[in-house]
């Protein structure tokens, strides 16, 4: 039976953040001066094991779960990585197990990842300019470090797409030399707007880029741009054809919301599950699970929080008030 919410939208996907720590300081995610020395990451007895995630992941496979993204925080910095996916795969041999990865710790875990089951790959990548990466991930991590994961990626045969947030004056002129260099290896960089997620980026809409702008600057570069048709309803991000063959995305969660299908769950690093992005409280499963819960306690408790969500709050931003929302490196982008 496919669990259905209160406007009627399935839960297909599932966000799991398996560490809300990362080894990058993005201003526009962990800006450093809140995310310093002082900063409270959880503590590791909170956090999930790998076999009360799969018990998650496996309460939700028979209402519909069609896909899980292993996120963060930096994902690849909780040990073992590979093992989550090794269980993951013994559940469901049809399951999508995709990862979101700012690529620094990839190269040499790639091979055990691959083998243990993963499907795909989604590296984060702001810039291909040094000196812009760097102030953008507020890293002395070099890109190349990113480049040379990528190239791995893509020997082996994975499905990989890019995430690039654009930040206005800061990223934004960086946009063709993304394209040109990723669209003849005919990987497909995804461009998402500057987002409002948590308190702390100082998010503000004078900083942001539409989806529409880059489109407009990059049909001025490149040649017109043909929209392709969704693959799946929920797909997040819109695909555009280049005049070259090339593929790339939009994310335009601010200016062209896609909540009317949003399929999508999150599970942070210490078990609440959340409904939205944008969510101010999660549910607690860990406590079912520590305290004995049996799967169908744990399948209970997941239908009733599905079934009572109404969120949709990319499209009522505006009219919302302020709250205080969870950051992202929490409950996993
Ligand atoms: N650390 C991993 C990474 O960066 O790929 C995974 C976690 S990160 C939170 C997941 C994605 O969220 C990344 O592609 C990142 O660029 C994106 N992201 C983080 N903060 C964002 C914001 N304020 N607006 C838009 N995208 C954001
Ligand atoms: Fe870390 Fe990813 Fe957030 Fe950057 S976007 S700070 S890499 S969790
Ligand atoms: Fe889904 Fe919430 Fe994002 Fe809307 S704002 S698309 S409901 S996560």
């Amino acid at each position: 039976m496919v669990l259905e919410d209160v406007h009627d939208r399935p839960l297909l996907d599932l966000l799991i953040s398996v560490t809300d720590r990362c080894n990058m300081r993005c201003r526009y995610c962990m800006p450093r001066e809140h995310f310093d020395e002082n900063h409270e990451f959880l503590p590791k007895e909170d956090i999930l094991r790998f076999e009360e995630i799969v018990r998650v992941v496996e309460a939700l496979i028979p209402h519909g779960l069609r896909k899980v993204r292993l996120t963060g925080g930096e994902p690849l910095l909780r040990r073992d990585l590979h093992e989550l996916i090794r269980q993951l795969r013994a559940s469901s041999a049809d399951l999508d197990i995709a990862i979101t990865t700012n690529g620094l710790l990839l190269k040499r875990q790639l091979t055990k990842l691959h083998e243990a089951g993963l499907s795909r790959v989604t590296i984060s990548l702001d810039s291909l300019k040094k000196e812009v990466y760097q102030r953008m991930g507020d890293t002395d991590a070099e890109p190349s470090i990113v480049l040379e994961a990528i190239d791995e990626v893509q020997a082996r045969g994975i499905p990989l797409k890019i995430n690039t947030v654009v930040k206005k004056n800061v990223n934004d002129d960086q946009i063709i030399d993304m394209i040109e260099t990723f669209g003849p290896r005919q990987i497909p960089v995804r461009f998402i707007e500057y987002m409002d997620v948590g308190t702390t980026n100082n998010w503000n809409l004078d900083h942001v880029v539409s989806g529409k702008v880059m489109r407009s600057r990059i049909e001025k570069e490149l040649g017109a741009l043909q929209s392709d048709q969704a693959i799946h309803k929920s797909d997040v991000a819109k695909v555009y054809t280049t005049a070259d063959g090339w593929k790339i995305g939009f994310i335009e969660s601010i200016t062209n919301p896609f909540c009317g299908d949003c399929s999508r769950a999150r599970l942070s690093a210490n078990g609440n599950i959340y409904t939205c992005l944008f969510a101010n409280h999660g549910h607690d499963v860990r406590g079912i699970l520590r305290m004995g819960g049996t799967s169908d306690d744990i399948k209970t408790a997941l239908q009733s929080i599905w079934k009572r969500r109404k969120d949709r709050y990319s499209e009522e931003r505006s009219s919302l008030p302020t709250k205080s929302k969870v950051e992202m490196s929490y409950i996993g982008g």
